[in-house]
């Protein structure tokens, strides 16, 4: 038993196997096309906010992949658990558009808290920004006093 085929036909299985692959692109290409033209579609006549993406701000090479609300080309409204009360919340489509093109926020962003979570996180924030500070300014005066 030979342990190799002849190079020939090992050619032949490459190209066979590429020209398939070929044709698979192009069929995964034409369906995606397909789908977003059924998308558009469907956005129209459910009278969808559409995702202006020379608007959207993205710090990953990633883009919109992975991300749970760019799905399609339409903002759709995005319902989610709180990740601290596990109270269900919709992250409206229309707040979803104040959010990544007004406000700037990245695509790598979303809703995650309720808000009541929400705005209490925030609280939280501004308190330890404003501890932390205090301790910055306690310090500097103990440099100053030369008890550093
Ligand atoms: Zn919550």
């Amino acid at each position: 038993m030979p342990r190799h085929y002849p190079k020939r036909e090992r050619k032949k299985a490459g190209d066979k196997r590429s020209r398939l692959d070929r044709r698979r692109q192009r069929q995964r290409a034409a369906e995606e096309k397909e789908r977003q033209r059924a998308l558009e579609k469907e956005g129209r006549r459910r009278g969808l906010i559409r995702i202006r993406t020379d608007r959207l701000r993205s710090r990953s090479v990633m883009g919109s992949m992975g991300v749970p609300t760019f799905q399609g080309c339409y903002y759709e409204d995005y319902p989610f658990v709180c990740c601290d009360c596990g109270r269900k919340e919709i992250w409206t489509a229309k707040s979803q558009r104040w959010w990544y093109e007004e406000m700037g926020g990245e695509m790598e962003s979303f809703a995650i808290r309720c808000r009541c979570c929400r705005d209490a996180e925030r609280r939280r924030k501004d308190e330890a920004r404003r501890i932390s500070a205090e301790g910055r300014e306690r310090k500097r005066r103990r440099m100053e006093n030369g008890e550093g």
